[in-house]
């Protein structure tokens, strides 16, 4: 970062942002990328660059785009949600036939389908190719573009062992996050055509996420792209975390959801989840209660295999 070249983005002018903006694109298999400073911005222009002022946009009732980004799909794109339960999973090609709106003069234009992998809400699973082009067939036969929120996408790749062009094949744009599992300090990236990220450029300009000398950050994010193998490493942590917390008293979890770096625990006792985040992190055990009785978990490059099994041994006595 340090030694990064740098000059105005905002012109098109900084070697290092252009750099990781080709990476990106390459890597994910699409024409262009543009660097933003975060995922929610990067999602948000997405939305506006895919639809129209009343629109109807189609995710899951648990996307991250709908539950948390303070409503931005309503408030800058102007469009409305169609919360779908069951869209990001085995069931999310019937669940999305059956929310495609007739043609009716009563009815909103529906432009975009929104899916999201990994599945936050849904505890860091993995929406497989194979749903993934099928959903993608269905909504072009309707003529709905697909964007696909992939904050951890190279998660969902290195957790089915694929390339991660077998996901973003299936879909018109995708956002992934430098600053989740990747471990850089700031940053995201859209990609898709050359030509809807012209039109994102823009957008980006009007939400203020052109930047001068971002390269300083773009050099984090290149470091990023080039350590995505150890991934791995965090799902083997958060596997080796689930199984033995599934084993405390008062404490479920859903195993066969713990497919990455995130694991999502049931408090069934007579603790709610906020008493035992505090015990925890009391003991330097730093977790997030998710709802009144959830807790979710996520192991990162900062987490070793010893601390998971401080973090079990101190689990195991803040329940007893
Ligand atoms: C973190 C996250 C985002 C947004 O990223 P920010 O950089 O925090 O704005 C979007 N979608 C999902 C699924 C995320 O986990």
């Amino acid at each position: 970062m340090a030694s990064a070249e740098v000059g105005d983005d905002v012109y098109g002018e900084d070697p290092t942002v252009k750099r990781l903006e080709e990476t990106a694109a390459s890597l994910l298999g699409k024409q262009a990328a543009l660097f933003t400073p975060s995922g929610t911005m990067a999602n948000q222009i997405a939305v506006l660059t895919h639809t129209a002022r009343g629109d109807e946009i189609i995710l899951d009732s648990e996307a991250h785009i709908y539950f948390y980004e303070v409503g931005g799909p309503a408030l800058l794109a102007g469009v409305q949600t169609r919360q779908v339960t069951g869209l990001l999973s085995e069931n999310g090609p019937a669940a999305l036939k059956q929310s495609l709106r007739l043609q009716d003069i009563h009815f909103p234009h529906t432009s975009l389908l929104c899916l999201e992998n990994t599945f936050n809400r849904g505890g860091g699973t993995i929406l497989s190719p194979e749903i993934m082009r099928e959903m993608y067939s269905i909504a072009r036969d309707r003529g709905l573009k697909v964007h696909v929120d992939g904050a951890r996408i190279f998660n969902a790749a290195v957790g089915l062992g694929v390339d991660v062009k077998v996901f973003a094949e299936h879909c018109d744009s995708l956002m992934f996050c430098l600053s989740k599992g990747l471990a850089a300090p700031v940053g995201s990236l859209l990609v898709g055509t050359q030509e809807f990220i012209e039109r994102a450029r823009k957008y980006r300009k009007a939400l203020g996420g052109g930047m001068r000398q971002a390269g300083i950050l773009a050099a984090a994010g290149l470091v990023a792209l080039d350590s995505i193998d150890r991934l791995a490493e965090d799902h083997a942590n958060a596997r080796r975390l689930a199984e033995g917390l599934s084993q405390l008293p008062g404490l479920r979890v859903a195993l066969e959801k713990v497919q990455t770096n995130i694991v999502v625990i049931e408090v069934i006792g007579r603790q709610s989840a906020a008493d035992v985040v505090r015990l925890l992190s009391e003991r330097g055990v730093r977790c997030g209660a998710s709802g009144p009785t959830t807790i979710r978990m996520v192991t990162h490059k900062d987490v070793c295999a010893e601390d998971i099994e401080y973090a079990l041994q101190v689990a195991k006595e803040v329940v007893a």
